[in-house]
């Protein structure tokens, strides 16, 4: 994918909303057939069938029939897409999409290209035809600019941040926070790997984002202490205005700007650091982290309230603003095969030099004794040297148990990974305004009859 940052006029703006606005009625529309699907009935309609009645759709609808049928039936494409992938990508079924949150459409492109098989002979159809491929129309204005086609509006410029024009067949353009990009569909080849390179280990943490094990350790950029104090200006002066005013808007304006600055430049690290990986390391080991199990709620039901609630809450918000997932998912892309998942338990208490595993031997967040050798290093090193040489490792046998008899746990296994006590600051107290922005908040869980919140 080649992502760049578009500029359209405001006309052209207002028209592309519109198109994001068709796009997400008929994804939804998708959703929506095949959320009501049960055991015992047809199965939902499929792409062509839902094409057939996109096109009924758009005879009955002037406000559909107003948008674009490309940008309208490549959002079907897009959800076919989806649920065909629902086992495989992760993601799990298509889910609706929200105005102000999921604002994009896909453009297939306009130009009609001659394809040819790999072996350079033309691509021939069942009639022995040759098939013609789409393209998307795309012009170079300058050494730093450049415009691309698009349903409705013309040609709109974006700014041309890589050496050569991107050439595909489709492409996809969201509006977030403010700024509209245009993502071309192209599969960029891997990044080729190094000849000498030693195979390293990553260690995922909050304090360091990412400790390596030859000693580098990186950290993702965070809001500076004078920007999350700008946040809860904003946040406080939001509170106090009357309900629905335009200046309530403007301050969660204001307050969605600087948090999507937090955004993008954690993706700016994972990006570089990613790339970075991919280039200089032969294998690169990652401990199997489950973040969705790690940032769990620790609030409880109403019956059985839970304990340290909003501690965890924060806990959970530093663990996503490292983007520990986005690095993983991105170094896998970009070096596939050349990236492996460790176990993950004991990796920090385990000793790199002797092997032993004990709590005792982690000092502190930071510190690392081995109770059994002596060897002190960096917690986050050791680990992520543990992690360099694959393994974590299994507990030792208690001292207790004897040869053939099982003797039940006095206290807390000595081999038990430190638990958090205390965690950074949380800088916003209440997520309203990040759900808004499409930050998940996971701290509520969700109740399926709305209950009352305790
Ligand atoms: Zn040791």
């Amino acid at each position: 994918m080649s992502r760049f940052r578009m500029y359209p006029t405001s006309e052209q703006a207002e028209q592309m909303l519109l198109h994001c606005a068709h796009a997400r009625y008929v994804w939804n529309l998708a959703v929506e057939q095949h959320v009501c699907w049960r055991p015992g009935r047809r199965s939902a309609p499929g792409f062509a069938e839902q094409c057939r009645q996109l096109t009924e759709a758009r005879r009955d609808n002037d406000w559909l029939r107003a948008g674009n049928a490309d940008v309208q039936q490549q959002a079907l494409q897009d959800f076919a897409r989806a649920r065909n992938a629902r086992f495989t990508s992760g993601f799990g079924e298509p889910t609706w999409r929200r105005k102000h949150v999921h604002e994009g459409f896909r453009v297939i492109g306009t130009d009609r290209v001659p394809e040819f098989e790999a072996d350079g002979s033309p691509k021939l159809n069942a009639r022995g035809r040759q098939v013609m491929g789409r393209l998307v129309v795309v012009q170079r204005l300058n050494r730093r600019w450049a415009r691309v086609k698009m349903p409705g509006c013309g040609w709109v410029r974006f700014r041309l941040t890589r050496a050569e024009l991107p050439v595909a067949k489709t492409f996809r353009v969201t509006f977030h926070n403010q700024q509209w990009h245009i993502a071309f569909a192209v599969i960029p080849e891997p990044l080729p790997a190094p000849d000498t390179g030693e195979v390293v280990g990553i260690d995922r943490g909050v304090k360091i984002t990412a400790a390596l094990s030859d000693g580098r350790k990186l950290n993702c950029p965070q809001l500076t202490t004078r920007e999350r104090a700008q946040i809860r200006k904003h946040q406080r002066r939001a509170a106090r205005a009357p309900k629905g005013s335009a200046r309530k808007q403007a301050e969660y304006a204001k307050m969605a700007r600087l948090k999507g600055r937090e955004a993008d430049r954690r993706k700016d690290w994972c990006e570089k650091t990613s790339t970075m990986l991919a280039r200089t390391c032969r294998l690169i080991r990652f401990e199997k982290l489950n973040i969705r199990n790690m940032i769990a709620s620790a609030k409880g039901t109403i019956e059985q309230p839970g304990r340290n609630v909003r501690q965890k809450a924060g806990l959970n918000r530093s663990i996503l603003a490292q983007g520990w997932g986005l690095l993983r998912r991105r170094t896998g892309e970009k070096a596939p095969g050349r990236v492996e998942d460790v176990p993950a338990p004991y990796t920090s208490l385990r000793c790199s030099a002797c092997g032993w595993i004990e709590k005792d031997s982690r000092k502190s967040q930071a510190e690392f004794i081995c109770v059994s050798c002596g060897f002190t290093c960096n917690a986050d090193e050791n680990a992520a040297v543990n992690v360099a040489a694959g393994q974590g490792g299994i507990p030792r046998p208690r001292r207790a148990a004897g040869a053939g008899g099982v003797t039940a746990a006095a206290n807390r296994s000595s081999a038990r990974e430190p638990q958090p006590v205390r965690v950074e600051i949380p800088f916003l107290k209440e997520g309203r305004m990040s759900k808004a922005l499409g930050f998940a908040e996971y701290d509520h869980p969700v109740r399926a009859h709305g209950g009352a919140r305790p």
